[in-house]
């Protein structure tokens, strides 16, 4: 045996095996903010940060959470979730650690100079025909960096591996090139160094720095849409780094004449060399992909099992990885084969919540959830408290209806279809930083889930 964990020791163990059994989003959000407070005759203690996480935690993990607990430390008899202070996994003390080797903890080292994430490489990418084009393209940049496709704009949907791509681009200039700086770059991040730099006065060492790389990639430029100075800036250091036979690579959920509020000048930009699209992977692409990525996780499964979750889950990748990490969670331990039956009762719910769903129920639920009078939610109110649930229930109109911008504008009121592309930009944006509009989202998909398995929907 080896020497005992200490509690900080039991619980990272614990947590990094959850990390590897539930999506990325999912970990953050109900898993981040636990610590294990205490272990007394068998029962073990975990801290969690609010009413609502200690009710989903109890309802969702409580066996997945004991059945971690207990393989480490066979005293274990039970599980209480307490509501307590926050307690961040990464400020745990290490030197506390009983640990003799460190615990694979997934979250992979990302490059300080160039913000590169390693995970995201040519390698791991699969490519079929809706990705094609993008992905031709940017193999085509490496080889001459600058000189053909300058810039290249890769447009396409959410979760469909724009972000993924670019990090490749870079990753791989990286590995053949050394000598070449290159640097990855969100367009929000761009803004927030532009808007320091405005305060501080450093306006040269920004220009500077941003016009010192051999290649620049910047994601979501579609956060631009009416940034004056941002898009002015990004216009003057595109000139620059162009006319020097750089390579810049821009990427967004739209083409360029789609972005509102842009600059002729930059969107002519955007649109002066090279503009490849992502589609949406067709379902035999969507097995192939779940068959590799099931692989990665060393679990061999058959093509049935690959095509009841593809059938499923159609527009999103990071989506397709999700309920692969759900079925493959609720899998744990079990000793049946993964059969399609066992995958539907994994995933149900899912699919329901789309077929069942309706508008008038999302308005019902955000208006619920945010304590309001569910008209207030179309009225041209201004009031920071109405204009985000507003936001929200656009955005899971969007979302769970698939339903298009000016439609949606339609049924609030008649309001513009850039009002909702706004709203919808704005609430990805936030939810893409783990604030807590992605917790509130969450929440809200589980109350819908729960008003549909109701039954008495529609
Ligand atoms: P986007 O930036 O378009 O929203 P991401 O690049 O973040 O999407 O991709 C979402 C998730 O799906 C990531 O985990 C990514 O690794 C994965 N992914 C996307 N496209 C592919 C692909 N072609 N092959 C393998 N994984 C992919
Ligand atoms: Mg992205």
């Amino acid at each position: 045996m080896n020497a005992p964990l200490t509690k900080e020791g039991l619980w990272r163990a614990v947590l990094a095996e959850t990390e590897l059994a539930v999506s990325r989003a999912n970990f953050l959000t109900w898993f981040r903010k636990t610590a294990l407070v205490s272990m007394h005759n068998g029962m073990a203690t975990v801290s969690v940060p609010n009413e609502f996480s200690k009710e989903w935690l109890e309802a969702k993990y409580r066996r997945m959470l004991l059945k971690l607990l207990r393989s480490y430390s066979e005293e274990v008899r039970d599980i209480a979730f307490v509501i307590g202070k926050e307690e961040r996994l990464h400020t745990a003390p290490r030197t506390q650690d009983a640990f003799t080797t460190p615990l694979p903890l997934k979250t992979p080292q990302i490059s300080r100079d160039t913000n590169l994430n390693p995970r995201y490489n040519f390698t791991s990418f699969i490519v079929g025909s809706f990705n094609e084009l993008a992905h031709a393209a940017s193999t085509a940049i490496i080889k001459q960096v600058g000189t053909v496709y300058n810039p290249l704009f890769i447009w396409g949907g959410v979760g469909l591996g724009k972000t993924h791509l670019l990090h490749a681009i870079g990753n791989s200039v990286v590995e053949q090139q050394p000598e070449l700086k290159v640097r990855y770059i969100t367009s929000e991040k761009f803004t927030a160094d532009l808007v320091s730099a405005l305060r501080t006065r450093t306006m040269d060492s920004f220009k500077e720095r941003f016009r010192s790389h051999d290649v620049l990639l910047i994601d979501d430029v579609q956060f631009l849409a009416g940034k004056e100075k941002s898009q002015e800036e990004l216009f003057h250091t595109f000139n620059d780094l162009y006319a020097n036979g750089k390579q810049i690579v821009f990427s967004s959920d739209r083409p360029p004449k789609l972005i509102p509020e842009l600059e002729e000048r930059l969107r002519s930009r955007f649109e002066g060399g090279m503009i490849a699209d992502i589609q949406i992977p067709d379902l035999e692409t969507r097995m192939a992909i779940l068959t590799a990525k099931s692989k990665e996780r060393g679990v061999e499964l058959s093509s049935e099992s690959c095509r009841a979750i593809a059938e499923l889950i159609e527009h999103n990748i990071r989506e397709l990885e999700g309920a692969l990490n759900r079925v493959l969670a609720e899998h744990k331990g079990g000793s049946q084969s993964l059969s399609p039956a066992h995958i539907k009762k994994a995933l149900s719910g899912v699919k329901e919540l789309q077929r069942k769903t309706s508008f008038k129920e999302i308005i019902a639920v955000v208006a619920r959830y945010y304590d309001l009078d569910e008209t207030v939610l179309f009225e041209k109110s201004r009031r920071q408290e109405v204009v985000k649930p507003r936001q929200i229930a656009m955005y899971l109109v969007r979302e769970i209806l698939r339903a298009s911008f000016p439609s949606i504008g339609l049924r609030f009121n008649g309001r513009d279809h850039t009002t909702v592309m706004h709203a919808c930009s704005r609430i990805a944006k936030e939810c893409s930083s783990s604030g807590p509009v992605a917790d509130e989202l969450i929440a809200i998909r589980a109350m819908l889930q729960n008003s549909v398995q109701g039954g008495d929907s529609q």
